[in-house]
């Protein structure tokens, strides 16, 4: 768990650590089953963290940076054993599980103790399903730079002067010599292309308060991203990032 994930808990009184001798806030087991039990509220009341990921998982190779889903190929967790060839490429390295990101530190970033309604949950997922989508681009396009062998200095540099949406598309399109608008459409994902758009004007427009949506219009492109979210990004890093 992400250290400031715990701290952001702690200020909003999610949970109340005992604290030692030294006054360090130390952790019971009890906090510990209240943290998950919230977390199990998330899920089950919200319907939040429900992006469309296999039970399994997935797991990328860190020789070859494939990523395969788990159960596509084995049943239970074998596949996290090193001792077994990985799909495809045969790497016996430690595995990765991917994505490597804490769903619920993104969530941190919204005030989610505000929320009462249906259309709060609404705004919540708006919010969330776009950092999620800004998140896996951004990540993904730093293993893009990596992989041309560009300076980590650089890359940070790269991305600070690229952070709008658009410049992080013309940046894959440079990268790739693609557009990706058309790799989305000719690869089965037309429909999450354009879903996405509609997903941040509608994030833009709460975010700057003029926000008026028809919820059946909203929770059918959640449908899309959800479905797809995930397939896409291992998509894109297995044609562009994988080099085996
Ligand atoms: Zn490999």
């Amino acid at each position: 768990m992400h250290r400031q994930t715990m701290i952001n808990w702690i200020r909003r009184g999610w949970v109340k650590p005992k604290r030692d001798y030294k006054d360090w806030p130390v952790f019971t087991d009890e906090c510990i089953a209240k943290i998950r039990e919230w977390r199990e509220t998330l899920k089950e009341e919200w319907g939040i963290a429900m992006i469309n990921r296999p039970s399994g998982g997935y797991l990328m190779c860190p020789d070859c940076k494939t990523i395969v889903s788990n159960n596509d190929y084995t049943k239970g967790s074998t596949l996290i054993n090193p001792k077994n060839p990985f799909p495809g490429c045969g790497h016996q390295s430690v595995r990765e599980l991917w994505p490597r990101w804490d769903v619920l530190s993104l969530i941190d970033d919204f005030d989610i103790t505000t929320l009462e309604h249906e259309e709060d949950i609404t705004k919540i997922k708006l919010i969330f399903y776009c950092s999620s989508f800004d998140f896996l681009f951004e990540s993904f396009l730093v293993n893009f730079l990596e992989k041309v062998n560009t300076q980590r200095q650089l890359i940070d540099y790269i991305l600070d002067t690229n952070s709008e949406f658009p410049k992080r598309v013309a940046l894959f399109n440079k990268l790739s010599g693609e557009k990706l608008k058309d790799v989305l459409k000719n690869n089965g994902f037309s429909d999450f292309g354009t879903q996405q758009r509609f997903l941040r004007e509608k994030r833009n427009e709460l975010v700057h308060k003029t926000f008026d949506i028809d919820f059946d219009i909203l929770n059918k492109c959640f449908e899309v991203i959800e479905r797809d979210m995930l397939k896409v990004f291992v998509f894109l890093h297995n044609k562009y990032i994988s080099t085996r």
